[in-house]
């Protein structure tokens, strides 16, 4: 998958942390590469969030939005 703001495809994926963001726009999963991420450290407010807990890490999963933080589940827009 590619960044959603620059369209750079994620090279030489590692084990472990990626410096790469993960999250949830408009109710698809996306990617931000490192670079996008420093330009705009303002970057996660972009993001959804969970209605429950306000968190931003969420997965996609069978078209339903789920947070990682505390397992809510929701059907995105
Ligand atoms: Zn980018
Ligand atoms: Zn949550």
């Amino acid at each position: 998958m590619p960044c959603y703001r620059c369209g750079r495809i994620q090279t030489d994926p590692v084990k472990g942390a990626s410096p790469w963001g993960r999250g949830v726009v408009e109710g698809a999963q996306i990617l931000i590469c490192p670079e996008c991420q420093t330009s705009d450290p303002e970057w996660p407010r972009s993001l959804d969030a969970c209605p429950r807990c306000g968190g931003t890490r969420l997965s996609v999963v069978m078209g339903s939005i789920v947070c990682r933080s505390c397992n809510a589940d929701w059907t995105g827009a």
